[in-house]
């Protein structure tokens, strides 16, 4: 009867056994068939146990060993053993592995214990997209610009030819004078839009004091033409001397983005109107912009992919790069880009707001 009993219990824990090993093999099975590289480091900043994609990734630059200090090893891999002193939070930082972009975070297994897990995610594919669709977008807006550069100079170098013309066959001194001042006027205007253009491309790689409501300014008047051509006022209200640290060309950029979606959304004879105000948003002073149009507004389905790229209501006339570039650089001036609209018939319209902080920009 004991014997039974023993045979019985053994049986039972050999079953046990088994159980365990299935579990425990299912578990590295689906820890192998992960897409990111897991790693497990003990409480003594041992590496205990990776999944197959941790090595893969790994590989290009360092060998990992079982046993092996961990803080050694991503000194091996990455250069630095920083990502292991953050103590009990997430830590998460991009390197570069051989040629590849990785992005590493570790994160404590429980909030008591000083075991880590790290995770390593190739993201090299999705930086080559954003690096292709942020030169996409420049050498579209560098194309437009172009095109607007060429247009606003011809209407001046025609009415320069025909003033010269009319001074050169001109009976009287006194008209001739006139012809030749109205001349001087035209290349006056030549000059201010060149210029402009070469304020749009100077972008430094540090950033540099600017001038909001100059900066604005400037937009305003290089679309108002474009703007005029559809019948749509361009109104801009601003205050002196709103100084920010950022890159010009970026900001350029953004203003002329959001200006042309406003004149594009704008009905035919009503105003765009365009504000720069110094004010304080969570405790820290800037320069907020605001561009509001009284076009149909924004509907409700639509608002939340409005920033993601290629998002476009506009068919093959957009490109929907616009509000993502503009987000992007914006963040990059630790700014924030935000919009009210409003569908109701008598009151519709839009207003973006861009909220530009004076310090905080990272060297
Ligand atoms: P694109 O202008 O090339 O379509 P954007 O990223 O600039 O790309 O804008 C994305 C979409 O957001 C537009 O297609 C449009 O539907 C919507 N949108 C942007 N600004 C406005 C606005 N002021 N009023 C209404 N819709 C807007
Ligand atoms: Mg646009």
């Amino acid at each position: 009867m004991v014997l039974v009993a023993t045979v019985r219990a053994l049986l039972r824990l050999r079953n046990a056994e088994t159980e365990a090993r299935k579990a425990a093999e299912q578990w590295q099975s689906a820890f192998d068939a992960l897409h990111e590289g897991l790693a497990l480091v003990g409480s003594d900043c041992r590496m205990v146990r990776w999944n197959n994609a941790f090595a893969e990734i790994c590989s290009a630059k360092a060998q990992v060993e079982e046993g092996e200090n961990a803080a050694a090893f991503l000194e091996r891999l990455v250069g630095t053993q920083e990502p292991l002193r953050q103590n009990g939070s997430h830590y998460e930082a991009e390197f570069a592995i051989a040629k590849r972009t990785v992005q590493l975070s570790v994160n404590p297994v429980h909030t008591r214990s000083a075991e880590k897990i790290l995770i390593l995610n190739d993201i090299t594919d999705r930086k080559l997209a954003e690096y292709a669709l942020r030169t996409a977008e420049k050498l579209a807006a560098t194309g437009k610009l172009a095109n607007a550069i060429a247009h606003e100079i011809n209407n001046p170098l025609e009415a320069l030819t025909n003033l010269i013309y009319l001074a050169g066959s001109s009976p009287s001194l006194e008209s001739t004078r006139e012809f030749l001042s109205s001349a001087n006027r035209e290349l006056e205007r030549i000059a201010r839009i060149t210029k402009q253009t070469l304020a749009f491309h100077r972008d430094s790689q540090t950033a540099a004091p600017i001038d909001v409501g100059e900066l604005v300014g400037e937009v305003v008047a290089m679309l108002e033409r474009s703007a005029a051509t559809r019948r749509i006022h361009l109104m801009c209200m601003r205050e002196p001397s709103v100084i920010i640290r950022g890159f010009a060309g970026q900001l350029l950029q953004v203003f002329s983005n959001l200006i042309r979606n406003a004149t594009e959304a704008a009905p035919p004879n009503t105003d765009v109107v365009v504000r720069v105000r110094s004010i304080h948003r969570s405790g820290r002073k800037g320069a907020r912009v605001t561009i509001h149009d009284c076009g149909p507004g924004i509907p409700e389905s639509i608002r939340e992919n409005l920033f993601d790229p290629f998002f476009t209501t506009k068919g093959v006339k957009g490109s929907g790069l616009g509000l993502w570039v503009s987000r992007t650089l914006v963040m990059r001036h630790h700014g924030t880009i935000r919009f009210r609209t409003s569908e109701r018939a008598g009151s519709a319209g839009t207003t973006f707001d861009v909220f530009l902080p004076v310090d905080k920009l990272a060297p």
